[in-house]
């Protein structure tokens, strides 16, 4: 299958534009990972999940993707967690990776093809540093305090630095001149390699500049290169990373290289938090509201996270509160409920057979393709292919309310069938057996309630005990018991089933 035309919002023209690749058909794609010194939050599984869904559509949309995500290992604030914890900074780091690869495939991500470490890429960033000093856009600053002096780059020697974020030099030089560096030549001048401070417990590499380690900026333009080559097709990262980071990648890679870097720029918009009053408020360590991914996944599915996250776009701003995570449970609950449906459908009726939901579920089932493609090959539009998703979801359960249904339907029900297997490629929700995901809601939501599913089995066969006894006040009253806590009994000819009810 040759691959479709995909449009894609480009930050560095600020317009949506064909996505065009150095080779056809293969996309190269640099997305900007995290700096591993503590558990992920959601917002970076917001950020993260953006870039799962744009690697996704484009694999199912006949790409071939080579997809690097970095860990950044070496770092300020992974040195002096480490020294907090008495403990190596690459040992707190390994730790960390592995927690974050443990939480996001908890949120179905897709592994990258390459996650590559700084501490892996020394040598890389060291030959990139030395072409930037050798064609004059980076210089070590003069020893001080018998350290030797930091290699930083001179953005006055680039005169295209701003161009993705629209600064301009003489801007950054009035804003930042109470901070003026004197190590530096200019105040945006920024640190490609940091002087070794002799501390016995900081990682410290040889350079020709002396003992030290790479600043932050270098390490994604060493790796990005080494992996995709000096120029290349995507890259990525949360809206925060346009200025500084990314403008000194393109500087860096640029200059250090003479070629174009990244083609086109992709950036995901922040994740805020709402209080209950719905006022935005920050999400920081000493407000103590940091929402950690592993303490949501304890109390919900992670396709709920995926849910909430792709019912935005993903360059608006997301503002994350518990309500709004609620309803997007219960909306994959109404999704899984359909999913259940299309698959356990028999029958060969035809649509009219089964009036205008027959007729309904049918025809958006059968038009769900082009619609879904259309929204998602123009800029991975996730908000406008979940609207599509829910018009599918509520035509198979209008079709599912009639009890002839599962015994007639499944004919009728096959486009919609093979509209659930897309989702699930693309956005990763509905990936689950219905069943599966019931029981796992069960397990969660019981447990965000400080209850157990043994505990809930044993009111129901309590209830069963007194139906059999022919105790009606005790058994309606253990049902109502049951249901004040959302717990919904179904009684059936092979005896009582329950599910959770979530959100009303
Ligand atoms: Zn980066």
């Amino acid at each position: 299958m040759s691959p479709a035309p995909i449009s894609v919002y480009n930050t560095l023209s600020r317009a949506i534009e064909p996505l065009s690749t150095k080779v056809p058909g293969e996309v190269g794609l640099y997305v900007c990972g995290m700096t591993v010194y503590d558990y992920c939050h959601i917002g970076h599984a917001r950020a993260m999940l953006a870039f799962d869904v744009v690697v996704r559509h484009l694999r199912h949309r006949g790409y071939a993707v080579r997809f690097v995500r970095n860990h950044t290992d070496v770092d300020d604030k992974i040195i002096l967690r480490a020294r907090e914890q008495g403990i190596a900074p690459l040992d707190l780091s390994a730790k960390f990776i592995a927690a974050l690869e443990e939480d996001l495939l908890g949120v179905g991500l897709r592994p990258p093809d390459i996650t590559p470490k700084v501490s892996d890429h020394i040598g890389d960033i060291v030959a990139l540093i030395s072409a930037l000093v050798e064609k004059g856009h980076a210089y070590q600053a003069t020893p001080q305090d018998g350290r030797a002096g930091d290699v930083n780059f001179s953005v006055a020697s680039d005169p295209e630095y701003g161009k993705l974020s629209g600064k301009k030099l003489d801007d950054l030089r009035a804003g930042e001149r109470v901070a003026v560096d004197g190590a530096k030549r200019h105040p945006a001048d920024f640190a490609l390699w940091k002087a070794w401070n002799g501390e016995p417990t900081e990682p410290h590499w040889p350079s020709p500049w002396g003992e030290g380690r790479p600043g932050w900026h270098i390490e994604c333009s060493a790796m990005a290169r080494h992996y995709l080559g000096d120029s290349f097709d995507l890259h990525g990262g949360g809206i925060d990373l346009v200025f500084p980071h990314h403008e000194n990648e393109i500087a860096q890679s640029e200059c250090g290289t003479g070629h174009p870097y990244a083609t086109h720029w992709m950036h995901n918009g922040h994740l805020t938090i709402q209080d209950p009053g719905g006022e935005d408020i920050k999400m920081s360590k000493s407000l103590g509201n940091i929402m950690r991914i592993r303490d949501i996944l304890a109390e919900v599915p992670g396709e709920a996270l995926r849910c909430m996250f792709v019912e935005s776009h993903y360059r608006s701003p997301l503002p994350y509160s518990s309500d709004r995570l609620t309803s997007s449970l219960v909306a994959l609950d109404r999704l899984y409920c359909a999913k259940d449906v299309a698959f356990s459908a028999t029958g060969e009726a035809e649509p009219k057979a089964m009036g205008e939901p027959g007729l309904d579920a049918f025809d958006i089932g059968r038009a769900f393709p082009e619609r879904f493609y259309a929204a998602m090959d123009n800029d991975f539009n996730t908000a406008e292919a979940m609207g599509l998703v829910f018009d599918l979801v509520r035509a198979v359960n209008r079709l599912g309310n009639d009890r002839g249904a599962r015994s007639k339907a499944g004919k009728i029900l096959a486009p919609a069938r093979a509209a659930f297997a897309i989702i699930a490629d693309v956005i990763g929700v509905g990936a689950m057996e219905p069943q599966a995901f019931f029981d796992e809601m069960k397990v969660k939501r019981l447990r965000a309630m400080g209850r157990s599913v043994d505990e809930v089995e044993a009111r129901i066969a309590a209830r069963s005990a007194a139906r059999a006894a022919k105790d009606w006040a005790a058994a309606d009253r253990l049902r109502a018991e049951l249901d004040a806590d959302n717990i919904v009994v179904m009684d059936g000819a092979a005896g009582s089933t329950w599910r959770m009810r979530v959100g009303d």
